[in-house]
């Protein structure tokens, strides 16, 4: 049965799969890595754009561990989960120092470098070297535990490992390249989330989940998380010549390393921090943003600095752009809205 499921899913995605993605052509090691790291919590439409325009300016891993960190987060900006970016730029920097300058071959080596699991490992080294290796991504996921009836949540050990059995199972003997992309198409175009088209799906003689209509208990959704709620005091600080004022965010946690306007959570401390006087701000319209947990209240503020713009001491992370500089950062999207709103206001 295991052999005739690859059979069959080759087959089918000879006719019905994606063969002209862009990091298809040509298919390098480093143009996989780079779309497997934008495709992880990210959709094909979504990443095609952004792909592009990367590999455009970064062609190759030598030109990506050259860049300054500034401009590999502006080229994602969007693009989210940010943390992404900052480590495809330090495992390039270490293949350039550890690995001659490639990537690495084997899939254990590729999952020591910095934002590389073992799923994400096996689907470069099959698609780059076309060696077959099994692959857990969510279409992969949502296959397996459908066509084998695996229920419980994928986060549970347990469970991942039931679905790693099945994936192992699965793959063929030659092919890796083929079979891990047809896996992936199948996921993405039938076996879809919700709406499977299963009449059209050429493992559907030996699903379980088909054959005893259940395919809405597979796979069984993440347990319900919290959402927190936060609020957030900006400070947009301009400049009698036009310049904005931007900090720098701490590299871990929300937009980490992304340069953002001045926050804090109040106020005050903010606007003492920069050296501005309350009575100066003038409060705009509150922004309501989304992030997987949390709800994020950003209430902003807009003050004029003076002509000395004393009360701010400038460092790396703490700076004034002109426009024509702020707009070529990767900015976090509220900011960025809240800046064009601010400019076109300015008119
Ligand atoms: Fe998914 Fe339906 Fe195919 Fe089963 S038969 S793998 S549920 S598309």
């Amino acid at each position: 049965m295991r052999a005739e499921f690859s059979e069959r899913l080759l087959e089918w995605w000879a006719t019905h799969g994606r063969h002209d993605l862009p990091w298809q052509r040509p298919r390098t090691p480093y143009r996989v890595w780079v779309s497997e790291i934008m495709l992880q919590q990210t959709q094909v439409a979504t990443v095609i754009p952004y792909f592009e325009r990367f590999v455009e300016r970064f062609p190759d891993l030598a030109a990506l561990a050259a860049a300054d960190i500034d401009e590999v987060l502006a080229l994602w900006s969007g693009l989210g989960y940010y943390a992404r970016a900052r480590n495809l730029h330090k495992a390039g920097r270490e293949c350039m120092e550890r690995h001659g300058g490639e990537l690495p071959v084997s899939a254990e080596e590729l999952a020591a470098l910095p934002g590389i699991g073992e799923s994400t490992a096996n689907a470069i080294v099959s698609q780059a070297h076309d060696i077959p290796a099994a692959v857990l991504d969510g279409n992969v996921r949502r296959v397996l535990a459908r066509h084998e009836a695996i229920g419980g949540w994928a986060g549970e050990a347990a469970v991942r490992k039931r679905l790693w059995q099945a994936a192992g199972s699965r793959v063929p003997k030659t092919r890796g390249a083929d079979y891990t992309q047809a896996i992936m198409d199948l996921g993405a175009t039938v076996c879809t989330r919700t709406g499977p088209d299963c009449r059209n799906c050429p493992v559907s003689s030996d699903c379980r989940a088909f054959e005893t209509g259940t395919i809405d208990h597979y796979p069984a959704p993440r347990p319900r998380f919290d959402v927190r709620e936060k609020k957030l005091h900006m400070l947009l600080l301009t400049r009698a010549d036009g310049a904005i004022l931007l900090e720098r965010r701490p590299p871990a946690g929300i937009w980490g390393g992304l340069w953002s306007l001045p926050d804090g959570d109040d106020a005050q401390g903010l606007n003492e921090r920069l050296g501005v006087d309350d009575a100066d701000v003038q409060d705009l319209p509150a922004i309501e943003h989304r992030l997987t947990h949390l709800r994020l209240e950003i209430r902003p503020g807009l003050a004029r600095a003076g002509p000395d713009t004393q009360g701010v001491k400038c460092n790396d992370d703490l700076r004034w752009f002109g426009s024509g500089d702020w707009r070529s950062l990767g900015l976090p999207k509220p900011v960025l809205r809240l800046l064009e709103d601010f400019i076109e206001g300015e008119r």
